[in-house]
C-alpha cells in the first residue's frame, strides 16, 4: 500500500505517519523532514529554501520533486510508502503519478485528515518535537512526560520548529488552500480519495486510517 496523507499544516499528517511506520512497516517519505534536515546539516539547497520555510511559503516544485525521486529511485518499502506533505501542488501530484509508474509502483489512497482552521492554530502553537527521535509533543494535548524525557526514546531535548507561529501558518493556510486544496479534487476523480476525521484523539483516527488501508 502507498498512500499519500493529505491536510493542512498541524492536521497531524506527521503524528498519523509515525504510528503507521511503527505499526505496519511502513516508510514515511516526509518532504519537510527532509527539507529540515537539509538546513540542519547546512547544505546549499538548505540555506537556499530556509527563508521560503521559515515564511511559510511552498519551496519549488523542483527541488522536492527531486527529493522524492532520489528517495523512490534508491529505497525499497515492502510495506509501502506514506508521502507526508507531498504532494502540495498539482505539478507534484502529476510528477508523483510519472515516478511512480518510472520505480513500478503505484499509488493505493489518499487520505484527507480534515480539521478546522481553528483548531489547527491551536495545535500548531504549542508543537514540540523529541530532537532525538521526532516524537510529537504539545503543551495542552500531549505534553512532554513530568520527568522531562521522551516516552519514545528518553532524549531530553525538545525542539520548536521556526515556522512554527502565528504568522508563518497564516501563509502556510493560505498556501495549503490555494495551492494544494485542488489535489482532493483531483485524487478524488482518480476515485483514491477518503476522508477522515483529524479531530478525533490520536488512536481514534489512526484506526480510522488503519481500517481504510485494511
Ligand atoms: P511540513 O513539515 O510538511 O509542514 O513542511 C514545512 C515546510 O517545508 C513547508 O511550509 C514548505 O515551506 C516546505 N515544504 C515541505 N514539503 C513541501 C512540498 N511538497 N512542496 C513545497 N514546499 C514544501
Amino acid at each position: 500500500m502507498n498512500v499519500i496523507l493529505l491536510g493542512p499544516p498541524g492536521a497531524g499528517k506527521g503524528t498519523q505517519a509515525r504510528i503507521l511506520v511503527e505499526g505496519r512497516a511502513m516508510v514515511q517519505l516526509s518532504t519537510g523532514d527532509m527539507l529540515r534536515e537539509a538546513r540542519s546539516s547546512g547544505t546549499d539547497m538548505g540555506r537556499k529554501v530556509a527563508d521560503v520555510m521559515d515564511k511559510g511559503h511552498l519551496v519549488t516544485d523542483g527541488i522536492v520533486i527531486g527529493l522524492i525521486r532520489e528517495k523512490l529511485i534508491s529505497g525499497t518499502a515492502p510495506g509501502g510508502y506514506i508521502f507526508d506533505g507531498f504532494p502540495r501542488t498539482l505539478a507534484q501530484a502529476d510528477a508523483l503519478g510519472t515516478l511512480m509508474d518510472e520505480v513500478g509502483q503505484s499509488l493505493d489512497r489518499v487520505i484527507e485528515m480534515q480539521v478546522d482552521d481553528a483548531a489547527l492554530v491551536a495545535r500548531i502553537t504549542g508543537r514540540s518535537t523529541c530532537a532525538g527521535c521526532g516524537e510529537v509533543y504539545h503543551d495542552v494535548t500531549r505534553p512532554v512526560p513530568a520527568d522531562g524525557k521522551c516516552s519514545n526514546c528518553g532524549g531530553t531535548t525538545f525542539t520548536r520548529r521556526t515556522d512554527d507561529n502565528a504568522d508563518s501558518l497564516k501563509t502556510r493556510l493560505l498556501a495549503y488552500y490555494k495551492q494544494t486544496s485542488p489535489l482532493i479534487g483531483y485524487y478524488y476523480a482518480k476515485g483514491l480519495l477518503r476522508g477522515v476525521d483529524g479531530l478525533g484523539e490520536i488512536a481514534d483516527v489512526a484506526k480510522e486510517i488503519g481500517a481504510i488501508l485494511d
